[in-house]
């Protein structure tokens, strides 16, 4: 009977993460969850999953949750705060996490799963991007078990397993594939009305906010990049990106010899999840089969890095080394937030995150506090572009550092690292 722990478990990927466990009562047991703010929903996952323990956000919080947990007659331990979020994570009763909080904020407590040794099932692909070097060390240095959830980092995974270099030698190329999100084949002198609900509405997939204004954006794709480059020792130029609209090819790994394993499949996390919780076994999932007949075509596209200026930039930042991963991460969670307020306008996303690349800090990643500093001080300036910007003066702003800085990055830049970097495909990009 394995024991698990869900950071995370209010969002999207804790809700496909209960599914496959509530599948399978005689493998799993809930050991504890975590949400933030969403206090009805833990408080019904915790009287259905009877976890030892729950953590949430803040005081006020803890206390209407055992409150609703008292008259339900459950007797979850509640707790809350950073350090109890770290706490429980390390927890030893348990000896698998799923780390699925949204944003920076799951860094800490990842972290202190991989420290514990915890079989760490990795969704928190933000963490990666922040700590790379860091987060890869504490795993080998405690022994922890680390597997890919993000479906595409999942795919390789199960197409270039880690623990056997012979592999390794032979990759010529992993290769990410991306939806396109929803503005795909939108006209760009479009995009700057668009209402988060509609940056929300992805084709494929159903996820949190977040990811999705990071998938219509492709920084979703950008932070993938940043993530296959820690999870599988890749560097920028054998990371290739290739826009597939259908969903169904995961990803893929190009081998010397010509071979290219793909996995393909429905898209839905359950699939990565189970495959996560039950590695190396396979169990249901609860996904429906794939059927490529009615699938039809599976298509395959370069993406175009002048619509999708946020891709560009997160090839420069892995390029660029250090903290500038953290940076642009930072940045760009100030700048969906703000999108997301109704503060910014969608097109001004990438705008934020270039100027804060730009004049935000550079130096060397060699410590989780230098990771923290510099993710503070990106936050600060994001936070000062979207102020000088605001709402009123957005759309003027939005050209100028478009144009400026994202715009001359995937015309210049990025065009010419993803070229690079993406061989073949990216190398025939042309910006529109
Ligand atoms: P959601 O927004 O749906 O869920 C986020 C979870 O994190 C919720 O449980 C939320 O609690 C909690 N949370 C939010 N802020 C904090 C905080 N400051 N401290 C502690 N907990 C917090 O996100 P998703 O499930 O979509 O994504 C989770 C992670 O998985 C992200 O890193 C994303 O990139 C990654 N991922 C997601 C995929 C998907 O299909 N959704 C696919 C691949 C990767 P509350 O509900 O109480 O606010
Ligand atoms: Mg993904």
């Amino acid at each position: 009977m394995r024991r698990i722990t869900v950071l995370g478990a209010t969002g999207s990927i804790g809700d496909s993460t209960l599914d496959v466990i509530r599948r399978h009562p005689e493998r799993y047991a809930v050991h504890a969850l975590t949400a933030h703010r969403q206090i009805d929903k833990l408080a019904d996952r915790c009287a259905e999953f009877r976890p030892a323990r729950a953590v949430v956000g803040s005081e006020s919080a803890a206390a209407e949750l055992r409150e609703r947990l008292r008259v339900a007659g459950v007797g979850t331990e509640v707790l809350h705060g950073d350090a109890a979020l770290a706490e429980v994570a390390a927890d030893g009763e348990a000896d698998t996490v799923m780390a699925a909080i949204v944003g920076a904020a799951g860094l800490r407590p990842t972290l202190a799963a991989a420290r514990a040794g915890k079989r760490v099932l990795l969704a928190n692909k933000e963490a990666l991007v922040m700590s790379g070097a860091i987060f890869m060390d504490a795993v080998r240095e405690h022994g922890a078990t680390l597997l890919p959830i993000d479906s595409e980092h999942n795919a390789i995974f199960q197409c270039l397993p880690f623990d056997d270099p012979r592999y390794r030698a032979g990759v010529a190329r992993v290769v990410l594939t991306a939806s396109g999100g929803p503005f795909r084949t939108r006209d760009p002198a479009s995009l700057h009305d668009i209402s988060p609900d509609e940056a929300c509405a992805h084709p494929n997939w159903v996820m949190g906010r977040k990811i999705s204004v990071d998938s219509a954006t492709m920084m979703n794709k950008g932070l993938e990049v940043i993530e296959a480059h820690w999870l599988f020792g890749a560097p920028a130029e054998r990371i290739e990106v290739l826009i597939h609209p259908q969903s169904i090819v995961h990803s893929m790994v190009a081998y010397a010899d010509g071979s290219v394993l793909a996995q393909l499949g429905n898209p839905d996390m359950r699939t990565p999840i189970a495959y996560g919780l039950a590695y190396p076994e396979r169990i249901d999932a609860g996904v429906s089969p794939l059927d490529l007949v009615a699938a039809g075509t599976l298509a395959f596209e370069t993406p175009d890095l002048q619509r999708f200026p946020c891709l560009a930039l997160a090839f420069d930042a892995l390029r660029a080394g250090g903290v500038a991963p953290a940076v642009l991460n930072a940045a760009n969670e100030i700048a969906v937030d703000s999108f997301l307020q109704g503060a910014i306008r969608f097109t001004d996303i990438a705008g934020v995150v270039a100027r804060v690349l730009e004049q935000g800090p550079r130096h060397a990643a060699d410590s989780l506090d230098a990771v923290l500093q510099a993710d503070q001080q990106a936050r600060a300036l994001a936070r000062t572009l979207v102020q000088a910007g605001g709402r009123a003066s957005a759309g003027a702003r939005a050209g100028a550092n478009v144009g400026t800085s994202a715009g001359n990055n995937a015309g210049n830049n990025a065009g010419n690292n993803a070229g690079n970097n993406a061989g073949t495909n990216a190398g025939a990009a042309t910006p529109s």
